[in-house]
């Protein structure tokens, strides 16, 4: 026979672990099965059980039925009652009927019982017969009793009676025996009455006597009777007498043998039936408890197997786990264990279990795989680590070339920025001297090459800005600067710059905008302008008749406001298909002809569609050739809340010196200031008010001016006092005029880029009268000056307006310390940047340019603005050198003054960063400073001055879009 571990060699683990399970089951079956057989066999044994403990119950009954017969017919030998016969009869029939069904039953009676029982059966049977026949008989014995004994004692005593009567009384003898024998006949009557009642022998034998003596003594009367009439009687008397006597032995007789039926036999039967009852009763009672016992020891023995089947199917169970967790575990535990070793890069050398054909083969074959890829990884390890080395050293090797090409690129980006200035600065210069000179007298020729001469160095202004702009595009460094504008704004200023171009070809220009859209949005305008313009100034320059049509309008089926579109048409001669792609290149034109047809440098688009991607669309273009473009893209603008639609809408209001009013006719006003470029900018703005300006560079000189006159006699009605200049400052300057030269009354106001509080007061302490921030804010200015140019001032005006001062200065004072905006003419946004100067600015929050807000200070005097901005930022050239030259003598004091002056002129100009950092080089020159730090400083000064340069040639190329 092969052992089990033969049988399972062949086997998976799963095929084990099922066959386990097919063991448990087949086993679990078994016990079961042998469970029902087991609980068959007790249910028969107990229905068993069940008809034999009925039979014994039915033989009890019977056997108390037999005895109650026995009882009955006891009683009857002694009552002796006709009734009682049906109720014996019943009772028996009611027995035999019990009998009948236990013989049909039969169940747990052995053969010698059963014999019994049909024994008893058979007995009960015969019984009935003699109940009958003793029915019968005592029938028999009544009858004879009654028919022929009584009557034959009536008869008897009847024929006495007759013979008595037929005797005289003279037979007085006769007549006592016939008395006697009536008396004996009586006994006679009398004692069988008792007999047959007590069956008494002496009765009997009474009964017996009387009758011989009866007899006798009717005998002895027949000698003496006379008439053969009573003889007759007498013998008829002796012959009934005989009858009666036959009567009596006959009916003893009868009555004899009923009393031995009732007596003998049938209590006999009886007796036997009940002893046989008996004998049975005690079989079944016996059988009963047999099968009782029986069906004990067969519910004892089931209940034994039931436990020793579960205990071995346990035991079995337990075997069969063990056994398969065993085959199971112990490989896979070793199994296990080598994956580990492998997992923590142990060396294994054997694995085992890869002769198995099961899962643990398959897993230990996959041991043996994992241990190759192990290796294998190890290697790639080793040559990983060796390539990563390598890379480090390449990577190395990339970021110094990168840091190299980004020192390029920004040797590069710096190197146009200084170009584009470089060239930019004397183009301005071109253009400007161009634009003098169309002022003066030309002839027909000259005016022909000026304009030529104009027209080629706006064309050359305009390409180094786009080749400026594409540079910074490619470096990523254009960053947008979105502002609220106004769509109506753009088109306006579209239209100023396009309108010529397209008149001078004569072609239709149509700008629309949706009438549906909001006006104001957020973006950035001027990048926005600077897209719509090259599209639209190619439209132009490509269309040679029909039009060109420029539309700002909403997304169709879009409610989306904000999501505009802008687009471009033209009818001029289209772009082929193949082209299209490549014109969206720097530097690259549809077709070669175009340059020599159209000019142009193949910029304008490459700028343009990193502008609109910048803004978060994509420019794309339609186009046939003869037929015509279209150029559009579409952007998502932020939208405006109400407030600052409100607001911007507040700042676009033309300024209050925007009517051609002149508020300061016929004024005089002494102005003294040492920046002359500051100097020509009030000379200027206030003469364009109708002002008289007489100026003066210092105090020195104003003082000189002034002492030429009487506070009476003097022609000015106000003198503007800068603070710090050369020679005399503004305060020595104001002591000299209020003191040396008695000019109680003359207003003097000040003018200075320093708003503290400190130099406030300081400048009402001095005797002036008011105090006008820098850059001034030209209708604030002229606001101050009408104030004291109209009221002649008296010294006790001049005490008042110094406490109304003070007043305010206390009010700035205290909003200057919860950061609140101080009361200056200033606006807002200028007065923050001058705050900041007494802090240290953050220069990298700071808005680089604000030409707006400068030339709203300028009362939106665009061509001052320029003019006099055109000249600073010539000026800024000379500014590095300058600057240096005081750092290298060590002469910070004179470095915070140049810092001082420049920062009021840019501040003016609204070059903020560079106002900002001139500030902050002020300050730091004024205290005690390192010469690197002032050489950083001034470094710093020095690049935002060049980035000022940049922002204002942008600023002038794209002049009416930057206001
Ligand atoms: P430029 O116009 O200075 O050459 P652009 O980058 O603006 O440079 O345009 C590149 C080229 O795309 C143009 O030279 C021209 O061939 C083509 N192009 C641009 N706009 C149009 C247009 N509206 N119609 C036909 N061709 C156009």
């Amino acid at each position: 026979m092969p052992s089990t571990s033969a049988i399972t060699k062949g086997l998976s683990i799963r095929q084990r672990i099922m066959l386990g399970f097919l063991l448990l089951i087949v086993m679990s079956i078994a016990i079961t099965t042998l469970n029902i057989y087991h609980l068959r066999d007790f249910h028969s044994l107990f229905k068993q059980h069940q008809q034999v403990s009925r039979d014994a119950n039915g033989m009890l009954q019977v056997d108390a039925d037999i005895a109650e017969l026995q009882r009955q017919i006891l009683a009857f030998a002694h009552t002796d009652r006709e009734g009682d016969i049906s109720n014996l009869l019943a009772l028996h029939a009611n027995i035999l009927e019990q009998i009948t069904k236990l013989i049909t039953s039969q169940q747990g009676l052995s053969s010698a019982n059963e014999q019994l029982l049909k024994q008893l059966e058979s007995l009960v049977k015969n019984l009935r017969e003699k109940i009958e026949s003793l029915y019968s008989q005592r029938i028999d014995r009544e009858k004879m009793i009654t028919n022929k004994l009584v009557i034959s004692f009536n008869t008897t005593d009847k024929f006495l009676h007759e013979l008595y009567n037929s005797l005289s009384d003279n037979f007085s003898k006769e007549l006592r025996t016939l008395w006697h024998a009536q008396h004996l006949l009586a006994t006679i009557q009398t004692y069988s009455a008792q007999y047959f009642n007590t069956h008494e022998y002496a009765d009997k034998k009474t009964i017996q006597d009387t009758f011989k003596e009866l007899k006798s003594d009717l005998n002895g009367l027949r000698s003496t009777l006379e008439t053969p009439a009573q003889r007759q009687t007498l013998d008829l008397i002796l012959e009934n007498v005989n009858a009666a006597d036959q009567n009596f032995h006959t009916t003893v007789q009868a009555d004899r043998n009923y009393l031995f039926l009732l007596n003998i036999v049938i209590a006999g039967e009886t007796a036997e039936i009940a002893t046989v009852s008996d004998e049975l009763k005690k079989q079944f009672i016996l059988a009963e408890h047999e099968v009782y016992e029986t069906a004990e020891k067969q519910s004892a023995a089931n209940e034994r197997i039931a436990i020793s089947a579960s205990i071995s199917g346990s035991l079995l169970a337990i075997l069969i786990a063990f056994f398969i967790g065993k085959k199971i575990s112990e490989p896979l535990i070793s199994i296990t264990n080598t994956f580990s070793k492998l997992a923590n890069e142990e060396n294994v050398t054997t694995i085992p279990g890869t002769e198995r054909t099961d899962e643990i083969g398959r897993l230990a074959n996959a041991a043996n795989v994992f241990r190759e890829t192990n290796r294998r990884t190890q290697d790639l390890l080793e040559r990983t680590e060796n390539f990563a080395a390598e890379l480090k050293q390449r990577e190395i090797a990339l970021e110094q070339a990168v840091a190299k090409a980004q020192e390029a690129s920004v040797a590069k980006s710096q190197f146009l920025a200084n170009m584009s200035h470089e060239l930019r600065t004397p183009m301005n210069a071109i253009l400007g001297m161009l634009a003098l000179l169309k002022k003066t007298a030309l002839n027909a020729r000259q005016t022909d090459y000026m304009q030529k001469s104009e027209a080629a160095a706006r064309t050359l202004l305009s390409l180094l800005n786009d080749i400026l702009d594409l540079s910074k595009a490619e470096a990523g460094k254009i960053e947008l600067d979105p502002i609220p504008f106004s769509l109506d704004q753009l088109q306006q200023d579209l239209k100023v710059i396009l309108t010529p171009l397209a008149s001078n070809k004569d072609i239709q220009l149509d700008l629309t905008i949706a009438p549906e859209l909001p006006r104001v949005y957020l973006g950035d305008a001027l990048r926005l302008q600077q897209i719509l313009i090259n599209l639209g100034s190619n439209a132009i320059k490509f269309t040679q008749e029909g039009g060109v049509s420029i539309a700002i309008e909403p997304i169709t089926n879009e409610r989306n406001q904000h999501r505009l579109k802008f687009s471009v048409r033209d009818t001029g001669i289209g772009i082929a298909p193949e082209n299209i792609v490549k014109i969206f290149t720097g530097f690259t034109q549809a077709e070669a002809s175009t340059t020599r047809r159209f000019g142009g440098t193949g910029l304008g688009l490459a700028i343009s569609q990193y502008l609109v991607s910048l803004m978060g669309g994509q420019l794309q273009v339609e186009s046939e050739v003869g037929t015509g473009s279209l150029f559009y893209f579409t952007l998502e603008l932020p939208e405006l809340d109400e407030t600052e639609i409100e607001r911007f809408q507040a700042t676009e209001e033309p300024s209050c010196l925007a009517d051609s009013a002149q508020h300061l006719q016929g004024i005089q006003i002494l102005l003294v200031e040492d920046n002359l470029t500051n100097q020509q900018i009030a000379k200027e703005l206030l003469e364009l008010e109708g002002a008289e300006i007489v100026t003066a560079n210092h105090g020195q000189e104003a003082l000189d001016i002034l002492c030429q006159y009487t506070e009476e006699s003097v022609p000015f009605q106000i003198v503007l006092m800068d603070l710090q200049m050369p020679v005399m400052d503004g305060i020595s300057a104001t002591h000299a005029i209020r003191q040396r030269l008695n000019f109680p009354r003359l207003p003097i106001i000040a003018m200075t880029a320093n708003a503290m509080s400190s130099d406030r007061e300081a400048c009402l302490n001095a005797g002036m009268n008011d105090h006008v921030g820098k850059p001034f804010d030209i209708a604030q200015l002229v606001s101050v000056l009408n104030q004291y140019a109209s009221t002649p001032t008296s010294n006790s005006q001049i005490a008042a307006s110094h406490a109304e001062q003070n007043d305010q200065l206390e009010q700035n004072n205290q909003l200057e310390q919860t950061g609140a905006p101080p009361h200056s003419p200033i606006p807002v946004t200028t007065v923050d940047q001058t705050q900041k100067d007494a802090q240290e600015p953050e220069l990298e929050n700071t808005v680089e340019m604000d030409i707006k807000g400068a030339i709203g200070r300028m009362g939106g005097n665009k061509d001052i603005y320029f003019r006099m901005a055109l000249k600073f930022i010539q000026s800024l050239d000379k500014i590095p050198a300058e600057l240096n030259a005081l750092l290298e003598k060590h002469d910070f004091a004179a470095l915070a003054k140049a810092c001082h002056s420049l920062k009021g002129v840019s501040a003016t100009f609204g070059f903020m960063q560079l106002s900002e950092r001139a500030s902050r080089a002020e300050k730091r020159c004024s205290q005690t400073i390192e010469h690197e730090q002032a050489a950083q400083l001034i470094a710093d000064l020095c690049a935002a001055a060049t980035r000022a340069e940049q922002l204002f040639a942008q600023a002038e190329t794209n002049k009416s879009a930057a206001i």
